[in-house]
């Protein structure tokens, strides 16, 4: 806050205080910068991305290398929050990149790891059912096993970077939602029904509604309804986290991923999810009801691949992925503006990456010379838009 002016002025102003946001706020903190977040809803919420409780970290990542020096950083940094907060957000169960017959996710991940030296084993499908009982699969299928990989805690992660920001000097003003944004030379302006801001920077996270808030870049999002589903085991021994890592998997079955029962989710049964498919939505009138045959795929993969799931679901949860057209995040600047930063279009595989993001966005948003990972940058659409 500006006194002399009676204005409300920051250096910068996060738009979106969800998964991005925060990380972002906690990075400018770190920074002594005393910025200002207004989010919409509550600290940790359900009505946009990152709802459902826990987000796989893996490091052999099969979507691209280039992905793993941004987890490395990320993985770092959160254990570096863990120890400013005394919390416990990362749970490393070790986790396990599999595929079926004919599909090439695991190969994928063994090659972001080759690549990097992260560390693995190759198990084929005998060894994943010797090592980890609930496991039914045939000896034809690959796995890929990472010790590094474990899940995140939703809420403990995102409340632990909201207070290390506020401890720091930074702002946040949840149930504030920016109605309108402007910038120019001279600077931004952001206005809620409350109050209007100014700031030298404004930094856009707005998740599932970064294509409304920033329509006149024309970014190519669309927005995906996913669901989590909860299913109870027989016996819940074969699900803990020392007998059942993290996996994500990739088959006939589409791609399905899972977590172990901890001791915080245990009792609401084994979380389980289709990474692909999802019917297009729009944030603001989001179906947020999911029905029993909606859990078909899962339930499907869980009776051919696990043993001991039951078809009784005893939790469900409706989220949003923002999806790019090649999957990859957009990290950049405004193309018009310079003084306004964004994330955007996480692809249902962003949360991992947040504190690695968070520090990304605010070296764009601070310093001219900072530039994004080419494969991250917005630029790469219009190369692509160009060519024949
Ligand atoms: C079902 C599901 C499973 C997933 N699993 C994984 C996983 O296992 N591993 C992984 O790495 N990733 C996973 N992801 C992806 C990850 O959760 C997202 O990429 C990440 O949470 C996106 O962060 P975000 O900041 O863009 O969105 P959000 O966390 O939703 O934050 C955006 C925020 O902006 C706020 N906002 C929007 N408009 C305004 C406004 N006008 N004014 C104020 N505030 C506003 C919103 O309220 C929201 O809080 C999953 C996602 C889903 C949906």
């Amino acid at each position: 806050m500006d006194g002399s002016t009676g204005a409300s002025h920051y250096p910068v102003i996060v738009l979106g205080g969800g998964t991005m946001g925060l990380a972002a706020a906690w990075d400018l903190g770190k920074r002594g910068i005393p910025a200002l977040v207004l989010e919409q809803f509550g600290i940790v919420h359900d009505r946009g991305s990152h709802s459902g409780q826990t987000r796989v970290i893996r490091h052999a990542y099969a979507e691209s290398p280039e992905y793993v020096p941004l987890v490395r950083r990320a993985d770092d940094l959160f254990v570096a929050l863990e120890a400013e907060t005394g919390n416990h957000v990362l749970h490393r169960t070790g986790g396990l990149d599999l595929a079926g017959p004919g599909h090439d996710h695991a190969r994928l991940a063994r090659l972001s790891a080759e690549t990097w030296a992260v560390p693995f084993e190759w198990l084929d499908g005998a060894e994943v059912r010797h090592r980890y009982p609930a496991w039914t699969v045939p000896d034809d299928w690959e796995a890929c096993f990472s010790p590094l990989s474990g899940f995140l805690h939703v809420d403990a992660t995102l409340s632990s970077l909201a207070a290390a920001a506020r401890q720091r000097g930074v702002e946040i003003r949840p149930h504030e939602a920016a109605r309108s944004w402007h910038a120019d030379g001279a600077g931004i302006r952001v206005e809620t029904d409350d109050a209007t801001y100014t700031a030298d920077h404004l930094i856009v996270t707005a998740g599932a509604w970064a294509g409304q808030i920033l329509a006149g870049c024309g970014l190519p999002l669309t927005v995906l309804r996913k669901v989590l589903w909860w299913f109870a085991v027989e016996d819940p021994a074969p699900f803990r986290a020392e007998r059942f890592p993290v996996f994500i998997s990739e088959s006939d079955a589409g791609h399905v991923y899972g977590f172990p029962l901890d001791a915080e989710t245990f009792g609401q049964g084994l979380k389980l999810a289709e990474h692909s498919g999802g019917e297009l939505a729009d944030p603001d009138t989001l179906d947020r009801n999911a029905t029993d045959d909606e859990a078909s795929l899962v339930a499907g993969f869980a009776a051919t691949c696990l043993g001991g799931v039951t078809t009784r679901i005893e939790r469900r949860a409706v989220c949003m992925y923002t999806m790019t057209p090649d999957q990859d995040f957009i990290i950049d600047r405004h193309p018009e503006r310079s003084n306004v930063t964004f994330g955007a279009g996480f692809s249902g595989h962003g949360f991992k990456f947040a504190t690695a993001v968070g520090e990304l966005l605010v070296n764009l948003a601070l310093d001219p010379a900072a530039t994004p990972p080419p494969f991250l940058s917005l630029e790469r659409f219009a190369v692509a838009a160009v060519e024949p």
